[in-house]
């Protein structure tokens, strides 16, 4: 199945937080659009790789995703070498998109950064067509994506651009409250994490409220690019 756009986590909900009202909103153009979460997210300090694989599906069937993998990779010491980065390509071999999405550069949980190398590097030896892989005994041909943008999550990065998201927050929103074993709910018995405040519920909202406020919309979401991107027409910019 090929893919417009594959969008890789290092745990489930990454994808949702950083960019959910993208995939929403392009999935509405007519985009395909597919998510790898790298890890089960089995570290995290609330609820279990299980219920998270639960989640992760209810999440994606609320933004419409055409497909959703998990790599199981080991939460918190995945590292960035040929085995790993092999995984990453026979995913971007398997469903060929012209636009990958990825952990933010730097953030406060380190798999982020480090997915964020991992998938860029993966995406760039994908297109090496000396480096062999196989899916399900068939061998790949070498693709690579166009374009890698980075989304933004945790910390605030300054985007080199940013999408108008103001019809499709809701549709994150729900989609980032699938993960209910993961945020702030008032009747929780567990432990309080830094993303399970109400503080970080609103933060959801009230960052893409201040986003969009600089570009006069609603609400946007912020990415960094790794290359020079163009525009046909100056136009092209709003
Ligand atoms: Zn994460």
């Amino acid at each position: 199945m090929k893919l417009d756009i594959l969008a890789f986590g290092a745990h489930p909900d990454d994808v949702e937080l950083g960019c959910g009202a993208t995939i929403a909103k392009e999935i509405s153009l007519g985009k395909k659009v597919g998510i790898i979460d790298l890890t089960r997210g089995e570290l995290g300090t609330r609820g279990s790789a299980e219920i998270r694989d639960q989640e992760a599906a209810a999440a994606a069937k609320i933004l419409g995703v055409s497909a959703r993998e998990n790599l199981a990779f080991r939460d918190g010491f995945f590292t960035n070498d040929d085995k790993h980065q092999l995984e990453i390509i026979k995913m971007i071999r398997k469903y060929q998109p012209e636009i990958v999405l990825c952990n933010a550069i730097d953030d406060r949980h380190i798999d982020h950064g480090k997915g964020s190398k991992l998938v860029s590097d993966a995406c760039f030896l994908s297109g090496l067509r000396r480096i062999e892989t196989s899916l399900d005994g068939v061998s790949q041909e070498a693709w690579r994506p166009k374009l890698v943008y980075h989304y933004i999550q945790w910390k605030n990065i300054e985007p080199d651009f940013v999408v108008d998201v103001s019809d499709f927050m809701q549709q994150k929103i729900d989609a980032v409250m699938a993960y209910s074993s993961q945020f702030y709910d008032p009747n929780s018995n567990e432990p309080v994490s830094p993303i399970a405040t109400k503080n970080f519920t609103e933060s959801i909202e009230y960052r893409a409220k201040d986003l969009g406020r600089l570009v006069f919309a609603d609400y946007a979401e912020g990415f960094t690019v790794e290359r020079y991107v163009a525009v046909n027409s100056l136009g092209d910019l709003k």
